[in-house]
């Protein structure tokens, strides 16, 4: 089992979200706003290092994480997203990268979402009490990862209405 950052984003979302994602049920390979996402990624940062890999491990589980960029001379890794819509899951997902990057050695490194449509950004630094949380997200993410059933719906319909993944849980 591997935990990636896209699955600390959807779980700082909405739990049934990671553990839908896990079962390979992907939603958003049909998404127009995921397709919209993507196009957003591939022209951005086109003179910087893209899609870079990371692999670490954590108490015995595996993580992973795929950076949507990075600048490696400044030491600032950067991640593309369409709206803030999710913006907390975002600043999760880059928090769990700038881990990542400390549990491999490297850790003064710094995060800076971009948003393009927005023409926005959201710096993310790495606190000392971010690093618990995530320790804490990641067990529990495997927990949840093993689990045969899914979570409960997520009672905040405001953001299902918004979710790739809304047919599944309301079709
Ligand atoms: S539709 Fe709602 S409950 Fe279902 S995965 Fe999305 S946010 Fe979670």
């Amino acid at each position: 089992m591997n935990i990636s950052g896209y699955s600390i984003g959807y779980y700082a979302l909405c739990h049934r979200k990671a553990w839908l994602k896990q079962q390979g049920i992907d939603m958003e390979q049909e998404s127009e706003v995921v397709a919209l996402g993507r196009l957003l990624h591939e022209q951005a940062y086109e003179r910087t290092p893209k899609d870079l890999m990371l692999e670490a491990v954590y108490a015995g589980i595996s993580l992973v994480g795929k950076l949507d960029g990075a600048n490696l001379k400044d030491g600032v890794l950067y991640e593309v997203k369409k709206s803030k819509a999710a913006e907390e899951s975002h600043i999760w997902q880059t928090k769990f990268y700038l881990w990542l990057l400390k549990l491999v050695g490297c850790p003064n490194y710094t995060g800076l979402i971009q948003y393009p449509l927005l023409k926005k950004t959201q710096p993310v630094v790495l606190h000392p009490e971010d690093e618990v949380r995530l320790g804490e997200m990641v067990h529990a993410i495997a927990a949840l990862f093993r689990s045969p059933t899914p979570p409960d719906r997520n009672p905040n319909r405001k953001l299902c209405a918004k979710c790739s993944f809304e047919e599944c849980c309301y079709g």
